[in-house]
């Protein structure tokens, strides 16, 4: 049976609205999603029935944040199919939680000469913080090639993959692209040579069924707001073993077990990472955001999300001047293109102008722009509250533009 979307669409505010006078047609999912009721509801209760600190408090109020914030934890925990809730660490973003394993496990494990393994299609957050820790460590960042279509070549991979590779992260699905890379086959190769890998999840844990004990990754980061939760939020899965083993990353209250002023000794997995008063708001409103997912189901918010993606290549790839950017075989809902003879951005401004929410330029991978030869695309992505006639709009839409020029 597929999805009553009238009736998801209804559940989302914010996707009633005009733009320019035109109706809202938001196709930057990508970017962040947009929040069901149930979530701006569960923000507002919480402010207004419960606000209070959590896991010191000896009064009703601590009690009830306390218990819901760790309730969170628990969906979470089961949503990525961790084996405690004790390996789910909230962070402020995927940023911050591939951040915080360069910090920790990256300053405790990886030396002078110890290789780090990206792709070409990295997010920013998926590079920077490894070339960091390269430099204050003296090892080696080496990077996976991608094909035409926007694919890891997997030959390049295994002649990189060797025993003085300590770590291997990838992102699950790209942002820029759409590509799923084949990170069980990934996984398996990197722990025969010794390795630890981490997923970024950014764009992977909204449209694909994630089993982290099945997958045996060591670590996933990723971010709520990509998955109609609140902004600002993260969670870092790491394995038990793995985290237990890594220093803390920012010291301060909640992340003690005792402090003297000559030495402090730390709290237990996973509040050793969360230093300081946490985002308890957002993070007992993704709990609604998760339930909303499950609800519906993975499989069938995927089924539609690849319909939608059907129906636009099928619209659109014999639009004069459209050039599609990254063909993968497998891929999540984003279409990412060019129109030739015209600046992303100035086409992002004339589908703006019809109501249209895209993004253009490189999207925070550079590098990957620059494979391709390219400044930036144009990309549409697309999520569960998205319609056949929506895709319709934007194909007509982009047939229109690309007439200007071709
Ligand atoms: N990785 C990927 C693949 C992304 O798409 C994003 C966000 O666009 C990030 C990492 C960073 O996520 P955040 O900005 O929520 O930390």
């Amino acid at each position: 049976m597929s999805l009553p979307i009238d009736q998801i669409r209804g559940l989302f505010p914010v996707l009633h609205q005009e733009v320019h006078g035109k109706p809202l047609i938001y196709f930057d999912n990508a970017a962040t999603t947009q929040k069901p009721k149930a979530v701006l509801k569960a923000l507002q209760d919480y402010y207004e029935k419960d606000n209070s600190n959590i896991h010191r408090g000896a009064h009703a109020l601590a009690d009830r944040a306390t218990r819901d914030y760790e309730e969170t934890r628990e969906a979470v925990k089961d949503f990525i199919g961790a084996r405690e809730a004790a390996e789910i660490v909230f962070t402020k973003g995927t940023t911050e939680s591939i951040n915080l394993v360069a910090q920790t496990f990256g300053r405790k494990f990886i030396g002078k000469g110890d290789e780090i393994l990206i792709s070409t299609m990295e997010h920013h957050s998926n590079i920077v913080p490894w070339q960091m820790l390269c430099e204050a460590k003296g090892a080696i960042l080496k990077v996976i090639p991608i094909n035409e279509a926007g694919e890891l070549v997997w030959k390049e991979f295994e002649k990189l993959l060797t025993p003085r590779t300590k770590l291997v992260s990838v992102v699950h699905a790209s942002n820029a692209l759409g590509t799923i890379n084949p990170v069980k086959k990934i996984i398996d190769a990197a722990h025969a040579v010794g390795a630890k890998v981490l997923l970024d999840g950014a764009q992977s844990t909204s449209h694909l069924d994630i089993d982290v004990l099945e997958l045996n990754c060591d670590f996933l980061a990723f971010s709520a707001h990509k998955l109609y939760g609140p902004t600002g939020l993260g969670v870092l899965y790491g394995k038990r073993e793995v985290l237990e083993e890594m220093p803390p990353f920012l010291g301060g209250g909640e992340m003690i077990k005792e402090v003297t002023f000559e030495k402090t000794t730390y709290n237990e997995i996973p509040f050793k990472f969360e230093a300081g008063t946490p985002n308890i708001a957002d993070v007992i409103a993704f709990k609604a955001a998760l339930d909303f997912i499950q609800e519906l189901t993975k499989s069938k918010i995927r089924a539609h999300e690849d319909g939608l993606l059907a129906h636009a290549n099928e619209l659109m790839h014999d639009i004069k001047g459209f050039n599609p950017v990254g063909t993968a075989s497998e891929k999540v809902s984003v279409l990412s293109f060019n129109i030739h003879g015209m600046h992303p951005f100035d086409v992002g401004q004339m589908l703006d102008a019809k109501g249209i929410a895209v993004r253009t330029g490189h999207h925070c991978t550079q590098p990957l722009m620059k494979r391709f030869g390219i400044e930036g695309t144009v990309r549409a992505s697309f999520a569960v509250y998205n319609t056949r006639s929506e895709i319709e709009k934007l194909a007509e839409s982009v047939a229109q533009i690309a007439r200007l020029k071709n």
